[in-house]
């Protein structure tokens, strides 16, 4: 049992870290530590394959884990924590389960996908169901991945800022890897020390192969909510999935869906009550009637959470009603649109037809990609970094630093201004001031 410290500490030290959402969405910590829930949930589910990051930290560093969580618990009044972790990660269970204080469970996840979206992942470990287009919050839970907790734990109790990031780089690589490096590193920095790629044609995923985002440029920064460099042949099925332009997706929607409603029999969101049937929001726009703003079924592609089953997995003919949400997104947030439909009640077979990972793995050709990708320590730092000064969900924070100034690793260079929602940065590695513009800050080792 932790004693002796406040929540207003544990609050203030975690704003101060800079500490956002390890797992890709980048929000600010601060504000979930800073509600009342009733659960703490640990989300370890990491269902997307090929990433081996979370469930290597849990074992790895099962203390600081447990800590982060209590620290959590602390701050938001919880009086129950779960680490929600998958069978297969043995290990990480065995390691963590005798540190187990009593107000600390582990719920053992189904190997299915999506285990990791928080929704499910609360259904899951908990049995209750956030409302669509609603937050954890109004089910009493507040839900954090394990490498956001270590983060937590650091900062408490040694007021470490968040200067490191821990990914997989896996697939098409000649030595697949999950290694720690300084924020601002490169993509192409942790690619070499992956051996580099096996295939002449490489495409390159940042975060997992389902919801994943295609990029080009290997000297982009390594950020704070980056998960995983994936390397993928470019004509790989989730490759020109990507690179599908809309038209052709709108095009191949209207002449080929068959209207045979497996994307809605699928779809996890829609399993356990939440309105949004993607068969439906397809013949719509097949209609042209997805401008009808004020019909619920279409306003539904809201609460879509794009984890690509309907994509990848259940459309016989290869449409994508993901894509189809995804622009009606867009749209309906420009317009200031609103989804207002409540829970509905469980598909009776929403637990059974939650997608084993196994499946999806073969289904998408990813069988002889699905390396270990084990956790290497190295020692090592960047002669360069550049640190994006957005990196979270909220405002950009400003430079507390001039050009040519002298900083030292952890050391504060940009700050929010108060009551923005946002986190501050700080150095990753100790050098020169290089360069400040409206969007990075360049540091240089001397
Ligand atoms: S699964 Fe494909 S063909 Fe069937 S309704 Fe959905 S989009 Fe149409
Ligand atoms: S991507 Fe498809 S399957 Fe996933 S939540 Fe959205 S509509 Fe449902």
């Amino acid at each position: 049992m932790i004693t002796g410290i406040t929540k207003e500490i544990i609050r203030e030290r975690v704003q101060n870290a800079g500490i956002v959402g390890a797992g890709g969405a980048g929000f600010p910590t601060y504000v979930k530590f800073n509600s009342e829930a009733e659960i703490f949930l640990v989300n370890g589910a990491e269902c997307e394959p090929l990433l081996k990051v979370d469930q290597q930290l849990a074992e790895k560093n099962a203390i600081e884990l447990i800590k982060g969580l209590q620290y959590g618990m602390i701050a938001t009044g919880a009086k129950e924590g779960i680490i929600a972790l998958k069978a297969k990660y043995k290990t990480a269970i065995e390691t963590l389960t005798p540190l187990l204080p009593h107000d600390i469970r582990i719920h053992i996840l189904d190997d299915v996908y999506p285990a990791g979206d928080e929704v499910i992942t609360i259904w899951m470990a908990t049995g209750r169901r956030v409302p669509p287009a609603a937050l954890p919050l109004s089910v009493g839970v507040v839900v954090n991945n394990v490498q956001t907790l270590i983060n937590v734990s650091h900062a408490v109790e040694n007021e470490a800022p968040v200067i490191d990031k821990t990914l997989t780089i896996n697939g098409m690589v000649k030595t697949p890897i999950t290694v720690t490096v300084p924020i601002g590193t490169t993509y192409r920095q942790v690619l070499e020390m992956a051996g580099g790629a096996t295939i002449p044609n490489p495409a390159f995923l940042n975060g997992g192969p389902m919801m994943g985002v295609l990029f080009h440029d290997l000297d982009e920064p390594i950020k704070k909510t980056t998960g995983a460099l994936l390397v993928l042949p470019d004509d790989h099925l989730l490759i020109r999935r990507r690179t599908q332009n809309m038209n052709s997706v709108v095009a191949m929607a209207r002449t080929v869906c068959e209207q045979c409603c497996l994307c809605t029999e699928l779809c996890p969101r829609h399993l356990i009550g939440h309105e949004l049937p993607p068969h439906l929001i397809v013949r719509a726009v097949n209609y042209q009637k997805a401008d009808q703003t004020e019909c619920s079924t279409i306003l539904s592609a809201l609460t879509c959470s794009e984890c690509g089953i309907c994509e990848a997995y259940a459309c016989p003919v290869e449409i994508s009603p993901m894509r189809l949400n995804q622009a009606l997104k867009a749209q309906f947030r420009a317009e200031g649109a609103k989804y207002t439909g409540e829970l509905r009640p469980l598909n009776p077979m929403a637990e059974y037809r939650m997608l084993p990972i196994s499946r999806l793995i073969t289904r998408i050709d990813l069988d002889r990609m699905n390396h270990k990708a084990p956790m290497i320590n190295i020692d090592w730092m960047p002669s360069k970094v550049v640190l994006p000064l957005l990196q979270h969900i909220g405002a950009p924070a400003k430079p507390v630093v001039a050009v040519g100034d002298r900083v030292t690793r952890g050391q504060l260079i940009a700050a929010m201004d108060a009551g923005k929602l946002g986190v501050p940065l700080h150095a990753s590695i100790s050098g020169i001031i290089q360069n400040i513009d409206d969007h990075n800050i360049v540091i240089a080792q001397e």
